[in-house]
């Protein structure tokens, strides 16, 4: 296969750049900063790597304070040269101290971090796609394009527009209404494909071979993927510059959460926090759930599985870096654990009714784990435990429809909204009946 035309490549290094170059995950090949992300020798994932010596002299607690409300406080941990990124807002999400979901639960020390309201698109992919269109603007790149699992496609078409970058998204056929509808709305050209999110990454794959456009989560996917570590680092900050004892995230790829990871080490190795065992726990849905059988089985290999569940965004059959989230669950005494659509439903009304938060399937899938986790005592009520809601539950209504209640129609009038207020109270009661048989 020939190396596709890629555009001008120079690194246009800055003097503050940190990030030095691209290393092979298995065989630790090294490669200059290219829009590149497998090893030519084992074909082994790349990876950004910094210069730590350099970020421990020049970063501290307060020249991050001191920087942009955004994932942009963190750049010199962030795989970009310029001093002008994209910078739409993304990061600095809320981490909330849950008291009601804690309570249902029995946690004492729960916290929610919440990038259903990211900016600008509602989903942690916000992160991701600011460094890596910051970084293909910096390789040169007019075309941005993407394999997306719906979130992906939303976020990449909307920073594309700010940033005045021509974009092309590829998704599966059958996504959630929202999810194309607020990818559409952009204006790119979204190619529907009539497959899974798998068949769609391999031909995504073939065009970024033969046209020369830079894939956010293909040829860029080094730079993309260090976008999730914002995620680790946020949660550090947020808790007074401290690791949590825990932590739930989805798991799609793999990616984000074995970033989280890379995010808690960066800050231990550069002195910016303690040191902390912190366990990593990952959550699948039962109808995709390759890493989560890989764990249970106790393997070090992920066999792929064709995809059914509602919980799209996370419906990925051959997980990139599910070997790498596998071994980190196990080497930090987590688990990785699967639940059931009806479970997921539950886990996203769970987390509405009781944190005021509307979560996607991925959110529900989570909120869900996290129970069962529980459940099994697999969490102890005392850690410090940060559960990761990475996407908005206005995207995927359907998943919902149906299992939630209605709004009580009424006419105009006083006597007729007492009436129904009555039937409310009446129909609750026999709620609560039907709990106590
Ligand atoms: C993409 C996505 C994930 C997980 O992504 P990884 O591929 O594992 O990095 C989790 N939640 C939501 C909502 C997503 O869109």
């Amino acid at each position: 296969m020939t190396q596709a035309a890629i555009p001008h490549t120079s690194n246009t290094s800055s003097t503050s750049a940190t990030f030095k170059n691209l290393t092979c995950k298995e065989c630790g090949a090294e490669y200059e900063l290219q829009p590149i992300h497998v090893c030519e020798f084992c074909f082994g994932p790349l990876e950004v790597t910094y210069d730590y010596d350099a970020l421990r002299r020049h970063v501290t607690r307060e020249t991050i304070q001191s920087g942009p409300n955004s994932i942009w406080r963190y750049r010199s941990f962030l795989p970009v040269a310029t001093d002008n990124p994209i910078d739409v807002g993304t990061g600095m999400t809320p981490l909330v101290k849950s008291h009601r979901l804690a309570r249902r639960l029995g946690l004492k020390n729960l916290y929610i971090k919440n990038d259903a309201v990211n900016m600008p698109t509602l989903s942690f992919k916000d992160r991701v796609v600011s460094v890596a269109l910051t970084r293909a603007r910096e390789l040169g790149f007019s075309t941005v394009s993407c394999a997306s699992t719906g979130n992906l496609a939303n976020s990449t078409a909307a920073i594309a527009a700010h940033a005045g970058l021509d974009c092309c998204v590829f998704i599966p056929a059958d996504l959630e209404a929202g999810k194309v509808l607020g990818t559409l709305i952009y204006n790119p050209t979204v190619m529907a494909v009539q497959g899974n999110y798998d068949q769609v990454n391999r031909l995504c794959c073939e065009v970024a071979n033969t046209h020369g456009w830079g894939f956010v989560n293909i040829n860029l996917r080094p730079y993309y993927s260090e976008g999730s570590k914002t995620l680790g680092f946020e949660v550090a900050e947020q808790l007074g510059w401290q690791l949590p004892d825990h932590i739930v995230s989805p798991l799609a790829s793999g990616s984000l959460f074995t970033k989280i990871y890379k995010g808690f080490q960066e800050f231990v190795k550069t002195g910016l926090v303690a040191d902390k065992a912190v366990r990593f726990s990952g959550a699948q849905a039962e109808g995709c759930s390759p890493i989560a059988q890989a764990f249970r089985e106790g393997r070090d290999f992920v066999t792929p599985v064709k995809p059914s569940t509602i919980a799209k965004s996370i419906a990925i059959g051959n997980p990139a870096d599910g070997i790498y989230a596998l071994e980190i669950a196990q080497k930090t005494n987590g688990n990785i654990e699967s639940v059931t659509d009806a479970e997921i439903v539950e886990g996203m009304k769970l987390l509405a009714e009781t944190e005021g938060i509307f979560t996607e399937t991925a959110g529900g899938t989570t909120i869900a784990v996290l129970k069962k986790l529980v459940e099994a005592g697999k969490i102890n009520p005392d850690e410090t435990t940060v559960a990761y809601i990475t996407g908005n539950g206005l995207k995927t209504q359907e998943a919902v429809q149906g299992y939630i209640g209605e709004p009580l129609t009424i006419e105009p009038k006083l006597d007729s909204f007492e009436r129904a207020l009555e039937r409310a109270h009446t129909l609750d009661r026999l709620e609560w009946q039907q709990v106590l048989v």
